[in-house]
């Protein structure tokens, strides 16, 4: 059932030899075929809903979020901030020095740029914002307040960019199909602004209940975290950045062990559950491409400050926009500019000039060359773009008739099966008291699916909430 994902997937060749040598030898072949054995009919019903995401196949987003890959820097979100010619203007959450990959990383993107803007531009100039995110949005916003004359151009046939929310008759509550909380609510006032908004949130205390393969509730063991600790630890002391993976084969990750402890559970499943469930999950990478430097550390305390917005995050977006221009379904595909004018060429084949112009596509967008630059951006933009990662995380939303777990833990995560693809899920019971299971996928994995129908998407989900359809048979120690 182990397939070690994390290390075939993202070790070097020569870990995988020295992980080889760890490996209980296999049974020699015998003679005699085995019967093939028939499967356990699954414990998991079938929902009465689905809704999922595959942002890495979504042409207007490429990617989930930006993470720090082997090599790059902090300072290349800054490099591609840097304004060129005056004229043109980069935002988005990859571009956020303080929190990239989130909702106020990206507005705070979006607004720093409006001001950079404002700060060379004459009153009444006509400024072009491209995406309609909430980067740009967020831009729009505070032009128009500033008295320009802004018109915001958006591919898709929607506002919010990757804030996806769906509202839908056959579901009791919004469904998120991008962001669901509001992270280090402390230090932003996104929670006040939805309340201003009467946009429901709670709190969301992420602690997580992990199951075994055969539903056995275990304590979560200290050994994963501890492992990528020492890893980022010794990568930081390197003369050159490195991966994680390489870091982690350095500390010695590829000799914990493998047999199984308690609950069928190991050394090397526990680092495994770690880069699964967090480390991987926060940054949309595998070990292979984060950079050892500047991956996310394990979490030292338990987070207080996490909201989960209930009442749709889309109604941020949708309030800002009011009263703006926005030009809906119109790709961008070539961005001119000058010493003093934008000129923006649309794949209808329509083009306009403007004073200057904001353009807030993704960072995988950006990576495509999808839109053609004339002239090129400088090379330092481009060297940031080829160097910042852009990750993956998908989500699934199932609703179910009625309750089949027996848990009241509002996040669940599997251990000791990498084989499962939705390793961490979100159990709104407890939270909405709706049947509604929301399940995450990520890295490689997520990457893997993205392509897969809406059938095989679902049968991996449920195959991965199977642990929590057997009753439990040992509780956590407090
Ligand atoms: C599954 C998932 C879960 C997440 N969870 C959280 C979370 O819980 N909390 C959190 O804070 N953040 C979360 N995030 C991150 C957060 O959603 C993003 O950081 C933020 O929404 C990015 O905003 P943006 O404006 O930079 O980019 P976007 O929202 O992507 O906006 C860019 C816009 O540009 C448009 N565009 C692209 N190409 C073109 C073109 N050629 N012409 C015209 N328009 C174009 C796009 O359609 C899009 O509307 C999550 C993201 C995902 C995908």
């Amino acid at each position: 059932m182990k397939r070690r994902t994390f290390l075939i997937s993202s070790l070097s060749g020569l870990s995988l030899l020295a992980l080889s040598g760890c490996a209980p030898p296999k049974p020699a072949p015998t003679g005699t075929p085995t019967p093939t054995a028939t499967p356990a009919p699954s414990l998991v019903p079938q929902p009465q809903d689905m809704l999922r995401s595959s942002w890495s196949d979504d042409p207007f987003a490429r990617g989930s979020y930006s993470f720090a890959a082997v090599s790059s820097t902090p300072q290349q979100r800054e490099d591609l901030a840097e304004p060129i010619l005056d004229r043109l203007f980069l935002a988005g959450e990859a571009l956020s020095d303080t929190a990239p990959g989130t909702v106020q990383g990206a507005r705070g993107s979006g607004q720093r740029a409006a001001r950079d803007l404002t700060s060379v531009a004459e009153p009444g100039e006509r400024v072009a914002v491209i995406g309609a995110g909430a980067a740009g949005i967020a831009a729009a916003r505070l032009l128009s307040d500033a008295g320009f004359t802004v018109l915001v151009i958006e591919a898709r046939d929607r506002l919010g960019g990757r804030i996806h929310t769906v509202n839908s008759d056959s579901w009791p509550m919004p469904v998120e199909l991008g962001p669901s909380f509001i992270v280090a609510s402390n230090a932003n006032s996104l929670d006040e602004e939805l309340t201003g908004l009467e946009v429901s949130h709670a709190p969301f205390a992420p602690t997580p209940e992990a199951r075994t393969p055969d539903g056995t509730v275990t304590p979560v063991s200290p050994v994963g975290a501890d492992t990528v600790t020492a890893a980022l630890a010794w990568a930081a002391e390197q003369a050159q950045d490195t991966s994680l993976a390489k870091a982690l084969v350095a500390t010695g990750s590829t000799t914990l062990s493998m047999t199984d402890g308690e609950a069928g559970v190991s050394d090397a499943d526990w680092l495994d559950y770690q880069l699964a469930t967090s480390t991987t999950l926060e940054s949309g990478a595998p070990a292979d491409e984060m950079s050892g430097w500047y991956a996310p550390a394990p979490a030292t305390t338990a987070m207080d400050d996490i909201r989960i917005v209930l009442g749709g995050y889309g109604t941020l977006v949708d309030d800002d926009a009011a009263d703006l221009d926005v030009l809906l379904s119109s790709v961008v595909t070539r961005v001119g500019y000058t010493d003093t004018s934008v000129s923006l060429r649309l794949g209808t084949g329509e083009s306009l000039t403007v004073d200057r112009a904001i353009v807030t596509v993704p960072l995988g967008v950006l990576k495509s060359d999808v839109i053609e630059f004339n002239p090129p951006l400088p090379f330092a933009h481009r060297g940031a773009i080829a160097a910042l990662g852009m990750g993956t995380l998908d989500k699934i939303w199932l609703r179910f008739e009625e309750p089949f777990w027996d848990t009241d833990a509002a996040v669940w995560t599997t251990v000791g099966d990498d084989t499962l693809d939705f390793r961490v899920w979100v159990n709104m019971m407890p939270i909405t008291n709706e049947p509604i299971l929301v399940g995450f996928v990520s890295g490689k994995q997520a990457l893997g699916l993205a392509k897969s129908d809406d059938t095989e998407f679902t049968d991996a989900a449920l195959r991965s909430l199977e642990p929590f359809a057997i009753v439990a048979t040992a509780t956590p120690a407090p």
